[in-house]
């Protein structure tokens, strides 16, 4: 089997380190095992994505020196196979129509109502309590042909659990009780994220998904799309998160241009450096040593190197000399 990986960015903003980092341990693993590095901009929020987020992205990658071994997918292209995914599943009554209506204006009393609903119902809440679940499916169909709007929610069974062995954090497990009958496809007929996603490895091929630890719970509900649709999932390697100084979320909107790509670009830094220095937050060759080259980090890449714990972007706010981290300094 030939590895084949994949960075998926959303264009949503520029290129954070945290990206770039799972874009350099992408890199490491398909040069390190002889594979495929490719490259999804996964632009399907339409509200959020823009071309100027994609072009930091390209931009950014370009200066680290990650060129993608095909050609660029961009994830929107892809809606028609996604909803012929949905619906595939919707004629094999793996999915169902939901025609909850979207929601309705209400007023706050009742807002606050059904909230407190939820509150009381808790972890005990029924995922499976979905008034169309079980709708025949004559009616469902003279429903729709009705041109009343559906969302497409997959039908998670009762009981049984999803899991996997993750490279890095081990087994994990998740009762599908614990999972909703997640939404593949809107009303709008927009295909929803997992949905997208589980599509798009299967047809790039991809063979081994790593990307950061955030998406953990996503996985689960990726494994059932997989599932439904009679595919094998690939391998998962989730990485640790880059935090903050003070251990809180690093973020573009509070730290700003500190987390940006381009930032250190502009700079003047070297590239060679800076991968240096990225492909050190959160993985190690279990050696004292801190200088290497890519061919280098190439060759001793590994996923058992990369640590579980979360790793630490030590910078000082207000203190113009230190502005970024000690070491990439
Ligand atoms: N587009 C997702 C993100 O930027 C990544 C999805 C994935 O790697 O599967 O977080």
């Amino acid at each position: 089997m030939s590895v084949r990986v994949r960075f998926a960015p959303s264009p949503t903003g520029y290129l954070h380190i945290g990206s770039a980092r799972t874009a350099l341990f992408n890199f490491l693993y398909a040069r390190h095992t002889g594979g495929k590095f490719l490259l999804r901009i996964e632009d399907t929020d339409l509200a959020r994505s823009t071309e100027e987020s994609t072009r930091s992205i390209l931009e950014g990658l370009k200066w680290l020196g990650f060129a993608p071994d095909e050609e660029i997918v961009f994830q929107s292209n892809n809606a028609e196979k996604h909803r012929a995914a949905a619906n595939q599943l919707l004629a094999e009554g793996k999915a169902y129509r939901d025609f909850t209506p979207k929601e309705a204006p209400v007023d706050g009393s009742v807002k606050e109502a059904i909230k407190e609903r939820a509150r009381a119902q808790g972890a005990d809440k029924n995922m499976r309590d979905n008034p169309y679940r079980d709708l025949p499916a004559s009616e469902s169909d003279a429903r729709a042909a009705g041109g009343e709007a559906f969302a497409i929610r997959l039908k998670v069974a009762e009981s049984g659990k999803t899991s996997f062995d993750d490279k890095v954090y081990g087994l994990q497990e998740r009762e599908y009780s614990e999972t909703e009958d997640l939404v593949l496809l809107r009303s709008d007929g927009h295909p929803l994220y997992n949905l997208a996603v589980v599509c798009d490895d299967i047809e790039m091929e991809i063979t081994h998904v790593i990307r950061g630890q955030d998406h953990l719970t996503n996985t689960h509900k990726q494994i059932l799309i997989y599932e439904a649709l009679g595919r094998t999932p690939p391998v998962f390697a989730h990485l640790p998160l880059i935090m903050a100084p003070n251990k809180g979320k690093l973020s573009k909107r509070k730290h700003g241009e500190v987390v940006s790509m381009t930032t250190y670009r502009d700079a003047g830094f070297i590239a060679a450096a800076f991968r240096n220095f990225l492909a050190l937050l959160g993985w190690s060759a279990s050696e004292e040593r801190e200088i290497y080259s890519l061919n280098e980090l190439i060759r001793k890449f590994s996923l058992e190197g990369i640590h579980r714990s979360n790793a630490v972007f030590n910078f000082h706010e207000g203190d113009p000399k230190r502005w970024t981290d000690d070491k990439a300094l």
